[in-house]
């Protein structure tokens, strides 16, 4: 249409349909049930089928581990604790949470700057502390010693190389995640040699990166990095952590992971291994991959203005709940996610429209000049890929207006 921007593919499994229906039943009984909007939903269903998808694509020898500050909803990690292999925290918070639904043996904790109390809650509970510095190797040992406990420590590498075409790079550079490769062997002799159970490597080289070639690339650099630090630290890692990355199409033209071809690249690296690797188990620890598509953030039009000739909705949701969809969560240009007027998805665009929400701050913007059937006050827009750092990466008491509501459909118990 005339004048508009593109926005995001939407999920197969919400096209198509004349209304949005999640889990098998239309928006509008989620809302009721939920109590109103703006609400967050996410389909359990959709969940489940990709980790499926997920462990059929990838060989035996790898596990797959949830990055719970994707989304760390109480009823989510309930629901996807049985279908996963771990879970990786980033702070004591989500440790708690963590704790709450899977044993704490298959928990990891990585992150710069855990403090003192965050180490030993993790510590006495039994989950696998990444190391970020030998600083803080010093310090969980020292708690192992004070305690009586012995840590269960992997070391987080900072690898000599990146994720290449990842939209956040973690490695190769300086950098505040993991200890420089150069100096990681040392630092596996001195745990061994302290008598901490040294779990393994965790090395993570980026985020949100769509080319499979590239995610094999780094998967294959990972797993040779690894065996050449086994090798010089004289130790064979338990677990290699080779990181995740796996990213979802957010906007025209991002195409899907191809993750039958990743898996089976990652199967033929991992078939003959190095000896240094003998006896090693692998893990892929993704987020936005397993979440992401399976939410959508549902939004009701409260005001429908003009000006200069352009039509905005303004709805009762916005960055505060959202922050990424208005991309200012570390996007470089600003892009349309998915988005549909819930009620009309098959009707075609009748008209250019601005979606915003009600802050008092011209970042506030859902959607940027997209091509949409007509909306009126009292219509649900809905935001789609929306199931990772949604309301957990957005600041929700900017400008008092509260949090979203959120609803995993379609488990038990929902
Ligand atoms: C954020 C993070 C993840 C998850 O990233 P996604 O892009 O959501 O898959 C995994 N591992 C580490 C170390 C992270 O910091």
């Amino acid at each position: 249409m005339n004048g508009a921007k593109a926005s995001g593919p939407i999920p197969p499994e919400f096209a198509g349909a004349p209304e949005l229906t999640v889990a098998g039943r239309p928006f509008g009984a989620w809302i009721a049930q939920a109590g109103g909007t703006p609400l967050y939903l996410y389909d359990f269903g959709m969940i489940a089928a990709r980790l499926a998808r997920l462990r059929a694509a990838m060989p035996e020898i790898v596990d797959i581990h949830y990055a719970i500050k994707a989304n760390p909803l109480p009823a989510l990690l309930a629901a996807v604790a049985p279908l996963v292999g771990g879970f990786d925290v980033a702070s004591g918070g989500e440790l708690e949470k963590a704790l709450a639904a899977m044993p704490a043996d298959r928990i990891s904790f990585a992150g710069p700057g855990k403090r003192d109390g965050e180490l030993e809650a993790a510590i006495r509970a039994g989950a696998t502390v990444n190391l970020e510095s030998e600083g803080e190797a010093r310090r969980a040992l020292a708690i192992g010693d004070r305690t009586g406990i012995r840590p269960r420590l992997a070391v987080r590498v900072n690898p000599d190389f990146e994720l290449r075409g990842s939209g956040m790079k973690m490695g190769g550079r300086a950098s505040p995640f993991g200890i420089d490769a150069a100096r990681v062997p040392a630092l596996v002799r001195q745990i061994v040699a302290a008598g901490a159970d040294w779990r393994g490597f965790h090395i993570f080289a980026g985020s949100q990166a769509l080319d499979s070639g590239a995610i094999t690339e780094t998967q294959a650099a990972t797993v040779t990095l690894a065996a050449r630090l086994a090798g010089e630290a004289g130790a064979v890692p338990p677990l290699v952590n080779l990181g995740g990355g796996f990213g979802i199409p957010y906007f025209a033209g991002d195409l899907p992971v191809n993750v039958e071809g990743v898996g089976m690249a990652l199967g033929q690296r991992l078939a003959a291994l190095p000896p240094e690797l003998a006896g090693s188990r692998f893990a892929i620890e993704l987020g936005r991959w397993i979440v992401g598509e399976a939410g959508v953030y549902l939004v009701r039009v409260v005001d429908r203005k003009e000006s200069a000739g352009e039509v905005f909705l303004v709805t009762d949701g916005g960055l505060h709940h959202h922050l990424a969809a208005t991309g200012n969560f570390g996007m470089v240009v600003r892009r349309n996610y998915p988005v549909a007027v819930a009620g009309r998805m098959a009707d075609a665009a009748e008209e250019v429209v601005t979606v915003v929400g009600p802050l008092c701050t011209p970042l506030d913007r859902l959607a940027d000049r997209v091509a949409l059937p007509r909306a009126e006050a009292g219509d649900v827009i809905a935001i789609f890929a929306s199931g990772a750092y949604g309301p957990s990466a957005s600041p929700s008491a900017f400008l008092g207006h509260g949090p979203a509501m959120e609803l995993l459909a379609g488990a038990i118990n929902s």
